[in-house]
């Protein structure tokens, strides 16, 4: 089972003429709500990806939409609490030509308490997974209690911050960075990956696939991309993230979990969204990606 500490927002794409400069008042032509946080994708891919899936979270009054379709999208939701106050979200102000900006406001997700997180991992097993992200708070408290209860602890850190990698390293047993990210944390730690305290690092390359360093195996393999047509390559990480863990979580060995992570994420580029349209099991399954990686 997979115990996923993690942020809900709700996404609101806002159509506009043009972005707006300081002082002006622009009418948005259409407005889209969806599903959206690192946390609630990664536990929907996960849930999608046939693991049972426990969501630890937020959301305030005006979110309780957001756990329904949590519910109906098959993850658990009985540790997402009810509080007073904003649910998380995201304002993405898209253009005409696609460019955009985004206000992000954590609401809920940041009123996450480790009272919360204790009274969900009260409830899980040895050998359950820990995963989280970086849009809540609580980390340091999950991972220590999760590491006591003899639980795996997988970590995706982003949105990055070094510092907070540093201080969970000798408790995350998988670490999944972008490119970006990993060289982030090379550059602040000054340690090259492959000696860094940790068991498996996966570092994601979008187009160019992935990288696995096992410290166990002393050894360092790279896969190759699943092709596809992208048309949106937001929620791809998430994807990608939560059929990972999930493969673990179901005794797939790395190389495996690997290979069922990257067809789900080169699914989900070709689509546009992210919660909402994260392919399932089936999908990713019957679909003929020819030669691939
Ligand atoms: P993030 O969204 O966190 O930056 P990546 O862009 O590295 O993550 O993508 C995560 C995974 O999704 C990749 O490792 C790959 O398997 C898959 N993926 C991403 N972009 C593409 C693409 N253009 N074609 C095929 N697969 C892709």
């Amino acid at each position: 089972m997979i115990w996923n500490l993690g942020s809900i927002n709700a996404d609101n794409f806002y159509r506009l003429p043009h972005l707006p400069g300081p002082g002006e008042t622009i009418a948005a032509t259409d407005l889209r709500q969806g599903l959206g946080g690192k946390g609630a994708n990664m536990s929907v891919a996960a849930a999608r990806a046939a693991a049972r899936v426990m969501h630890i979270g937020a959301v305030g009054q005006d979110g309780t939409w957001a756990l329904q379709r949590l519910l109906e999208y098959g993850v658990e939701t009985a540790h997402i609490t009810v509080i007073d106050t904003t649910t998380g979200h995201a304002n993405i102000h898209i253009d005409a030509d696609g460019e955009n900006n985004i206000v992000l406001f954590p609401g809920a997700n940041h009123m996450v308490t480790d009272q919360m997180i204790g009274a969900a991992l009260a409830e899980a097993s040895p050998g359950d997974f820990l995963l989280m992200q970086n849009e809540t708070l609580g980390q340091p408290f999950a991972a220590e209690t999760a590491k006591l209860l003899g639980m795996r602890v997988a970590y995706a850190a982003a949105p990055f911050r070094a510092d907070s990698v540093t201080r969970l390293m000798d408790k995350v047993d998988l670490l999944i960075l972008n490119a970006v990210e990993a060289q982030q944390l090379e550059d602040a730690t000054g340690i090259a990956l492959g000696d860094l305290p940790i068991a498996d690092i996966v570092v994601t390359l979008g187009a160019d696939g992935c990288r696995w360093i096992s410290a166990t195996n002393e050894a360092e393999r790279s896969f190759a991309a699943f092709r596809s047509d992208v048309v949106d390559t937001t929620g791809a990480g998430d994807t990608f993230t939560g059929y990972l863990v999930a493969g673990l979580d179901r005794g797939m060995k790395m190389p495996e979990a690997i290979e069922l992570a990257q067809k789900a994420g080169a699914l989900m580029v070709a689509r546009q969204g992210t919660a909402d349209v994260i392919p399932d099991l089936k999908d990713v399954l019957d679909h003929d990606f020819g030669q691939g990686a």
